[in-house]
């Protein structure tokens, strides 16, 4: 039996970015076995709720999710804050990686944003006081450690020479002293990978200016939200970039836009970063093989620009789009 995969479609073009991902994985003949569960604002009006437990234990059981996007209406819980939650999904990995035919600052741009994924300030402790209101930033040795040690891990198995930590340690002496401190203890037993470390105000300079020189990024949650959406920016935006959120047992994958309610139902959305996604996770399950061809496959289909959505300058359909890279799988 062939590994099991969670299909969370969710809403909008959350669906029909996932339509087009599966045509492309299933062209390959990965033996996959798919559970489709409901997540998001449609799954709430037929069941009252956006993440119900029966998605949640599907999610736990399974070797990866795919997630499509989902509308968040306000004051209904968050599907996917849920799902990173309950799945201990402690890294999120945004790869800024500019692709030919794509509207990019600068070519040849490749690293990687590794964000804590679990605490800091997004840790939920949040309260009003007699003068205003306080956020908890909560920074601990072990998702510090944890965080750390993932990133060196991913330069390994990814063949990459650099992490550079990310922080604000001159003026956040206690919480980022202590992930720097432990980020420095990790690298001296990853010797073999170079480290360097950047304050976040100078990183989001260059990122701009020089962002040849990172390699692999690593930093506390609300740096990597900011500084992953500015990497998005910098190689062509939303349309283009996936994202892996990985856990001890579990790897969730989707693309970084949302459910874009003004274009859904028409056909017309990129499926490109939801590809982009299953790709990151297959190379999660060791599969380089069958990621790079599909990689590969849609940079074909890109530079040749005969069949792009309508956001790339093209006048093709999601699923065109799709089966382009199917067909120059074939090819292969
Ligand atoms: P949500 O409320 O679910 O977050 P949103 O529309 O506010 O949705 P996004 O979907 O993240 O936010 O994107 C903003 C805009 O970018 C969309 O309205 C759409 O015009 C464009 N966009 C995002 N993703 C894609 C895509 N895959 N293909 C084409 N256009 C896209």
């Amino acid at each position: 039996m062939g590994k099991k995969i969670a299909i969370i479609e969710g809403d909008g073009i959350g669906k029909e970015v996932m339509e087009a991902a599966l045509l492309v994985l299933d062209s390959l003949n990965l033996n996959f076995e798919y559970i489709h569960a409901e997540a998001g604002n449609e799954c709430y009006n037929k069941h009252g709720s956006t993440i119900p437990k029966k998605t949640i234990k599907i999610a736990k059981k399974v070797d990866s999710t795919l997630f499509g996007a989902v509308t968040t209406v306000e004051g209904q819980k968050s599907a996917i804050i849920t799902l990173r939650k309950e799945l201990d999904l402690y890294a999120n990995v945004r790869p800024i990686k500019s692709l030919p035919g794509i509207k990019s600052l600068y070519e040849g741009l490749d690293f990687v944003i590794i964000r804590e994924n679990s605490e800091g300030l997004y840790s939920g402790l949040e309260e009003y006081n007699s003068k205003g209101a306080v956020a908890i930033r909560l920074i601990t040795k072990k998702a510090s450690r944890r965080i750390c040690e993932f990133a060196f891990d991913y330069a390994l198995k990814n063949h990459r020479n650099k992490v550079t930590a990310v922080h604000k340690a001159n003026v956040l002496k206690k919480t980022d002293g202590l992930f720097k401190d432990i980020f420095y203890q990790t690298a001296q037993i990853n010797q073999d990978i170079e480290s360097n470390d950047y304050y976040v105000d100078a990183t989001a300079m260059f990122m701009i200016t020089k962002p040849q020189i990172f390699d692999v990024i690593v930093t506390t949650n609300l740096f990597g939200d900011i500084l992953s959406d500015e990497g998005a920016g910098l190689v062509g935006g939303l349309g283009m970039t996936p994202s892996a959120n990985i856990g001890i047992d579990n790897g969730l994958f989707e693309p970084v836009h949302g459910s874009a309610p003004n274009i859904a139902g028409k056909g017309i959305a990129n499926p490109a970063a939801m590809i982009l996604s299953t790709v990151m996770m297959l190379e999660n399950m060791g599969d380089l093989d069958n990621a790079l061809k599909i990689e590969q496959a849609l940079i074909k289909v890109l530079r040749e620009g005969k069949f792009l959505t309508p956001d790339l300058g093209g006048k093709s359909k999601t699923m065109e789009m799709a089966k382009a890279i199917c067909s120059k799988l074939k090819i292969n």
